[in-house]
């Protein structure tokens, strides 16, 4: 028997000697959660090699494997639903299948036979998720003002519309975007909107037009299909070579740019546009790691503990070349609290009572996709999970005070003042909600487990200027006081999963919460 053991038995007994207390082994487990700790952990997957996490990427799965790893360090049993410390969710990426998609010219255009692929010469110009086939006229609109008239009746109904937009080389403009809609809802068979970048601008767009939209596939909650109105643009070069033979003076229609809108049929030209989608099955984390309890019967209970590891990923680089939305805040800082609160239990010598789980969602930021799933194939019976703690975003603003959102709803409210007033050492007051219109109860994962009638907290230090931007980085993460917060949390999972009794909604907040979604508000 180790020393942990002999411990463990001890403090159902009487004390043994080099055995703390449970209130002293409790003391020393929170206080292994440290700044340096929090600091070195949000570093981790916050830094720019994680490539800011987004729901799918490389950098997600970098910070899965990296958390489930840490949690086993720690001592904790995988939790997913197969023992392992990861769930898999099933994903559905739908793109373009350039290969088997083009433009191509039909019968009527003179014996002349041409084809524009997709990647080369065409990209959408707006995601797309439709699938089709259709011949129609080809017809060139030009100009910008006053769209309606020139639109009107069957100018460009059921035709292929190419916009010979005002050629700017730094591809499609908002007036040309506008237009372009104009047209499709004119009725045309597709829009083309002319883009006169050079060879190297036109390649940099090229992978986020044909990048794969993507979304859930459990649940059958798949995106409807929508009607097969392509919105396209065209490199300018290729369609002038497309339009060889045809007379059509396409610099002379550039220079309408700022002229009326006017529609030229090219006579007797016919093309057909072929637009195939490829989908394919692919998956995104989360990752669950549990601590037994130590009580026979209310073992059987649990206490989660959550937050999200997902961010935005990658996006446009801002003045300083910056292009990675690393997200130390939103939220590696609740990953790394929902660790650290991990790590003190883990060390305690006798487990809490009640079992406890700490469940790492993805997909947060695509709309609450990972804990969804998480929520409807949980490890554990949903009805056994007698509360949720959440934190997201938790490293920044007010050094004293962290706000808790839902302390209405539940004796899980009461609970935390008395934790809270218990504990005057950490320096750290759980305040109510500041900002009730804001609804955030509903709007973090949280409100996953709240549906299904787990009573839950929401820790959040609320928005800061650099809120879902590139500048939420590490260095700016006040870890002495997330720390803190994490502490406070461990502190109150104790006492939950302690108590004789577990947690209790009030009724007319179960009422409106969980009986009747739909006054609730917003999913
Ligand atoms: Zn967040």
């Amino acid at each position: 028997m180790n020393q942990r053991m002999l411990c463990a038995l001890a403090a159902v007994t009487v004390s043994a000697p080099g055995c703390l207390t449970g209130q002293q082994a409790r003391e020393r487990g929170a206080s292994a959660i440290t700044e340096e700790d929090f600091a070195q952990r949000v570093g981790v997957i916050a830094h720019d090699s994680m490539g800011g996490r987004a729901t799918p990427s490389r950098g997600l799965e970098l910070t899965a494997a990296w958390i489930a790893a840490e949690l086993s360090d720690m001592g904790l049993r995988g939790g997913a639903p197969d023992g392992s410390f990861v769930q898999r969710y099933p994903l559905r990426a739908v793109a373009v299948d350039a290969a088997g998609s083009s433009l191509r010219t039909g019968s009527g255009t003179g014996g002349q036979t041409a084809s524009l692929s997709y990647g080369p010469d065409i990209l959408p110009l707006a995601p797309s998720r439709a699938s089709g086939e259709v011949t129609g006229q080809l017809v060139l609109v030009s100009g910008s003002t006053d769209p309606e008239r020139a639109l009107r009746g069957a100018a460009v109904r059921g035709k292929h519309a190419v916009l010979v937009a005002p050629g700017s080389e730094a591809g499609v403009d908002r007036t040309g975007f506008s237009l372009a809609i104009a047209i499709r809802r004119a009725g045309a068979a597709s829009v083309l909107v002319t883009n006169a970048s050079d060879d190297d601008r036109w390649r940099a767009t090229v992978p986020a037009a044909l990048e794969p939209e993507v979304e859930t596939a459990w649940g059958g909650a798949s995106v409807p299909a929508e009607p097969f109105r392509p919105l396209l643009q065209v490199r300018t070069s290729s369609l002038e070579s497309l339009l060889a033979g045809t007379g059509v003076d396409l610099a002379a229609l550039q220079r309408r740019a700022t002229g009326e809108v006017r529609v030229d049929a090219v006579d007797g030209w016919t093309l057909t546009l072929t637009q195939r989608l490829d989908t394919r099955s692919i998956s995104a984390p989360n990752v669950v790691g549990i601590v037994d309890g130590s009580d026979p019967v209310l073992r059987d209970e649990y206490v989660v503990f959550s937050a999200h590891m997902d961010h935005l990923g990658i996006g446009g680089p801002d003045e300083s070349g910056d292009s990675i939305f690393n997200g130390a805040d939103d939220d590696a800082s609740g990953t790394v609290a929902v660790m650290e609160v991990a790590q003190a239990v883990a060390s305690l010598a006798m487990a809490p009572r009640r079992s406890m789980i700490f469940l790492l969602v993805s997909g947060e930021e695509r709309g609450l996709w990972g804990s969804e799933y998480y929520a409807d194939n949980p490890s554990v019976p949903v009805d056994r999970i007698v509360a949720g703690l959440n934190a997201d975003m938790v490293g920044r603003n007010w050094p004293d005070t962290i706000v808790a959102i839902g302390k209405e709803h539940s004796d899980l409210g009461a609970t935390l003042e008395r934790v809270n007033g218990a504990h005057p050492e950490i320096g750290m007051t759980a305040i109510d909600d500041l900002w009730p219109e804001e609804r955030f109860y509903f709007r973090s994962d949280h409100h996953n487990f709240a549906r299904k009638g787990v009573p839950i907290l929401f820790f959040f230090n609320g928005t800061h200027d650099d809120y879902h931007g590139l500048d939420d980085e590490p260095e700016r993460i006040d870890a002495e006081k997330a720390a803190r917060i994490a502490r406070l949390l461990f502190h109150l999972g104790v006492d939950i999963a302690n108590a004789d009794a577990r947690p209790r909604w009030h009724p007319e907040s179960y009422e409106r919460i969980v009986t009747d979604r739909g006054g609730a508000g917003p999913r």
